[in-house]
């Protein structure tokens, strides 16, 4: 069968050209897809097929082979059939392009295409385009073209109203003159044996991560790059970049930095961290004991799962909290939600068990625990007044690593994964199955549906193991910074 060009295709010439010709030529430089990435292809499934259920007139097209696919099409068309899923169509012997949903609008069609996100993106719009022209050139007429959406206002039970659908004709339409020029130029890049040559840059992130990102950005030095350099612009690294500048110890001395920038690149040239000892010992000195290292793991579906959650809102399913007494005496509570049921009310009922109403409550990001904090409160009013009791016990230790800690070592971030190795080095996540609070919320979703006991056992151990880590991390930097302002 004919290696065919899809639509993603298309997708990934506009975001690089040298990731259109990797895709085709050296798939193998790709890093695999992750186990997040894996759950979001999942739930943009589930949400296709939602979408589709609106259709109840829709014929899908269910074959995988290009040219029967396209024969099936053009039968469905020429018949009375009103919907078609999948509506597929060959063009230029090269492209096999697939319509999410094409209905029928009196002697003219329209394409919706469907879409998880909560709102119509760039991308979407060139996908469009291409569609429409390529349907187009086929002799299909298209009267609108639509992006059906998850709606964030839409609240469970009620999913009627999940899907918004946005009418982008007029958009589309603007970008339909640069599609031509756009299939020619990518059909010549796939022709050549010769990758184009494209540097690194801010399409590497944009509109999506590049899966080609670790192989081509493998010369990139990782402790002293220019992107470690807080918030410095596109602008510059672009200009860095053309020179071949990736060091901060090749910076010319002459290019343009503003002081903040300047102070950063200093501090790593010396190599010396930044620590503002003073402003760290009045910070720790409001913490009061017993002292809760507290974190939530969360999930936020496109299709809300429980009770006056909303479309793409968090709700908790674990929780992890070090407690440590001024005789310092260290204790660790958790939940895990471990079935697909709500897991709200028992997580509440867990965390004020063990959460007392005196003491600091250390958190890492104090802005996102304080959002689940209130989400829960107003979702069960009984247990409003110790849930802000703990909303207003909150203290950040992200802020110290915000404002006065720098080291050349966290490599220009303060996430607490950049920060636990440089303070200590003994803690560490990688020998862990879950690394990340990404992969912890693909984990627990697998684990509540699981048949597999065994699997679902090392799920979840996997979790606990995982989100104990984050609050020991906590506990032990909080002693690190101790030892640190302590000394002579
Ligand atoms: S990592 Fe960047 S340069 Fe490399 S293929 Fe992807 S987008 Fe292109």
């Amino acid at each position: 069968m004919t290696n065919y060009l899809r639509r993603s295709n298309y997708l990934h010439g506009l975001q690089c050209h040298r990731r259109l010709w990797y895709g085709q030529n050296h798939p193998g430089r790709a890093t695999p897809t992750s186990r997040s990435q894996r759950r979001l292809l999942d739930q943009s499934r589930e949400v296709r097929r939602r979408a589709r259920c609106r259709f109840p007139e829709g014929m899908l097209i269910d074959t995988t082979d290009p040219r029967e696919a396209a024969e099936q099409t053009q039968e469905a068309i020429n018949s009375d059939i009103s919907c078609i899923f999948n509506a597929s169509f060959i063009f230029n012997d090269t492209w096999w392009v697939r319509c999410d949903i094409l209905q029928r609008d009196s002697n003219s069609w329209k394409i919706i295409e469907v879409e998880a996100s909560a709102d119509v993106k760039k991308e979407h719009l060139a996908d469009l385009a291409f569609q429409k022209y390529v349907l187009t050139e086929q002799g299909v007429t298209i009267s609108r073209t639509k992006v059906k959406h998850i709606n964030r206002e839409c609240v469970y039970p009620d999913l009627c109203d999940l899907f918004t659908i946005e009418d982008v004709t007029d958009k589309v339409d603007r970008l339909m003159d640069d599609v031509p020029n756009n299939i020619e130029t990518f059909e010549a890049i796939l022709a050549e044996d010769v990758e184009p040559e494209v540097l690194i840059g801010e399409q590497c992130e944009k509109p999506h991560r590049c899966p080609f990102k670790d192989y081509c950005w493998r010369d990139v030095p990782e402790c002293c790059s220019i992107f470690t350099i807080p918030r410095l612009s596109w602008d510059k690294k672009n200009k860095l970049i053309r020179k071949d500048n990736l060091s901060i110890r090749d910076l010319p001395s002459d290019f343009p930095l503003n002081p903040s920038e300047r102070d950063y690149v200093n501090m790593i040239r010396n190599n010396q961290p930044e620590i503002d000892n003073e402003a760290i010992r009045h910070l720790l000195s409001k913490l009061e004991y017993p002292i809760h290292f507290f974190d939530f793991e969360t999930l936020n579906p496109a299709i809300p799962r429980f009770e006056g959650l909303s479309a793409y809102q968090q709700f908790p399913f674990q929780y992890s909290c070090h407690i440590l007494q001024s005789d310092g005496s260290l204790t660790h509570h958790e939940y895990l939600h471990t079935y697909a049921t709500d897991p709200r009310l028992p997580l509440v009922e867990s965390l004020l068990s063990h959460i007392s109403d005196v003491g600091s409550v250390v958190v890492y990001n104090a802005r996102f625990e304080c959002g689940i904090l209130k989400d829960l409160a107003e979702f069960f009013p009984e247990h409003s007044e110790a849930l802000q009791s703990i909303i207003s016990r909150l203290w950040d230790q992200l802020v110290i690593f915000r404002n006065h800690y720098r080291h050349p070592e966290f490599y220009g971030s303060n996430s607490l994964k950049d920060v636990l190795p440089v303070l200590v080095p003994s803690l560490s996540y990688e020998d862990l199955d879950i690394q990340e609070g990404n992969d912890a919320q693909a984990v627990w979703d697998e684990m509540i549906n699981t048949a597999n006991e065994e699997a679902r056992n090392n799920m979840i151990n996997s979790l606990r193991a995982y989100c104990e880590m984050d609050t020991l991390a906590t506990v032990e930097i909080h002693n690190a910074l101790h030892r640190e302002i302590d000394e002579p």
